[in-house]
């Protein structure tokens, strides 16, 4: 699996006639997301075409599992006859229109629906918006602004933690605390508050704090750092003594990938503000929620000066809110929870340790629901050399053993549909080993090749 090296920038000689055509647009019109552009020119591409339940088809005819499920949005399975139709339906009467100030009934009853999902009488109102991004914005201004109409301005800083990664947009990604991604925008951003860990936040003295933001359970894109137990009641519990409002980041841990259908569950919180995205369409179309409490809502009612003036061209997009309801009632009718808690989450945890943990190239391995993160590091416990970029490595070569994936640094990232099958789980958890065996033995010549590129950066 060694890429074939560039010969004239940006066209790679040796292409397959098939892959050839969309190759060629793509290096010479694409720019790819969190993507090393030389990494990207450097390799032969690989060009998705079509998927069917956790496997996806190049346009060369190799199938692949889908390992981080098309980054970390896919629950069921790419062409779901269920989403499918419920897309082919909607499509037929009309694809989308405006949501300032005008209304269609698949948004109404999906904001119903998502408020039904928590304790009566907490999270009633749904603002519907864009991506996981936008869903954290809006979650922002709502707060400052619900501050302000109520006479406490000074309530105006947020709170996040170390490693936190909440979004790329200027705002969300203010509270980012990530080095690699987010120190280069400082300048620009809004100041805020970091903390590690529950104790620093104790410290803290809370009178000017508009909110504190948290992924609850795991920090995905922090190479899946999994919190201690008892720490997001603690937030909560301490937010609720100062009077500080608490916005849950779901986007990745929504919709059953920790096992419950939202991570605050396991913790018995609920928050001021929930974070909803990747996994509401089923991984089909992008569409996120922000729920929040009817009394926060309450405060924006009266005069032009309330108006919450924040908006998005597709908000309330009728195609993602028909799959969205598609998606909620999946979960209703198929089991999907108890699925997860009683066959998959065990068998791929079970799968994970035993062809990774053995490897003396792993160092760990983080697991959370049907999440895990597994980071390599030289035998004798020293990261490698960041140069070798074994995360990316292990990837290219987990292709050859049919897996898709994506690292974070030297962490393999796997996070497979929710239709995956226990055997499924097997051929994934062997084919990282398989990848990381292979790449072990070639380590001491890699630094010479080509750069491999599955992503140098974020899963
Ligand atoms: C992916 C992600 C986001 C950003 O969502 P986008 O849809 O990519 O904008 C925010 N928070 C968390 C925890 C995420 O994993």
């Amino acid at each position: 699996m060694t890429p074939p090296k560039a010969s004239v920038f940006p066209r790679i000689e040796g292409l397959s006639a098939f892959t050839g055509a969309a190759a060629e647009a793509d290096f010479a019109h694409v720019w790819h997301p969190f993507t090393q552009t030389s990494d990207w020119l450097g390799q032969e591409p690989l060009v998705l075409v079509e998927g069917d339940g956790a496997r996806l088809k190049d346009e060369t005819g190799r199938w692949f599992l889908d390992g981080n499920s098309s980054i970390w949005t896919n629950l069921h399975g790419h062409r779901h006859p269920r989403l499918d139709a419920a897309l082919k339906r909607q499509v037929d009467r009309v694809a989308h229109t405006s949501f300032l100030g005008f209304s269609n009934p698949l948004a109404s009853q999906l904001c119903a629906e998502l408020a039904a999902l928590w304790p009566a009488g907490t999270l009633e109102r749904v603002f519907l918006s864009d991506n996981g991004s936008t869903a954290i914005e809006v979650a922002l201004k709502m707060a400052a602004q619900f501050w302000q109409l109520s006479g406490e301005a000074r309530r105006s800083r947020f709170v996040a933690f170390h490693g936190a990664y909440h979004g790329d947009t200027m705002g969300a990604s203010a509270l980012g605390g990530i080095p690699l991604f987010h120190d280069r925008f400082a300048a620009w951003q809004f100041p805020v508050q970091r903390v590690a860990d529950f104790e620093a936040l104790q410290k803290l003295s809370a009178q000017e704090i508009a909110a504190v933001v948290i992924e609850p359970l795991v920090q995905g894109a922090n190479q899946m750092f999994v919190w201690p137990k008892g720490l997001l009641a603690k937030v909560r519990s301490w937010c609720d003594a100062q009077g500080v409002f608490l916005i849950a980041d779901e986007v990745l841990t929504g919709f059953g990938r920790t096992g419950t259908l939202f991570a605050c569950e396991q913790e018995g919180v609920v928050p001021d503000f929930v974070a909803l995205a990747k996994g509401l369409t089923g991984g089909y179309l992008p569409l996120a929620a922000t729920l929040t409490r009817q009394s926060i809502f309450n405060a924006f009612t009266g005069g032009p000066e309330r108006t919450l003036y924040y908006g998005h061209s597709y908000c309330g997009n009728a195609l993602g809110c028909a799959v969205a309801l598609e998606n909620l009632a999946i979960f209703r009718e198929e089991k999907v929870l108890s699925r997860l808690q009683s066959k998959l989450i065990p068998a791929f945890h079970s799968a994970l340790e035993r062809h990774l943990a053995p490897l003396p190239e792993v160092y760990g391995i983080r697991k959370c629901g049907l999440m895990a993160g597994v980071e390599v590091r030289m035998p004798d416990g020293r990261p490698f050399d960041t140069a070798l970029r074994m995360g990316s490595r292990i990837c290219v070569a987990a292709r050859a053993f049919g897996l898709l994936t994506r690292p974070i640094r030297d962490t393999i990232v796997l996070m497979p549909p929710f239709c995956v099958s226990e055997t499924d789980l097997e051929e994934m958890a062997g084919a990282v080993a398989a990848a990381i065996r292979v790449c072990a033995a070639e380590k001491l010549s890699a630094i010479e090749e080509p750069v491999p590129s599955a992503g140098a950066g974020n899963g």
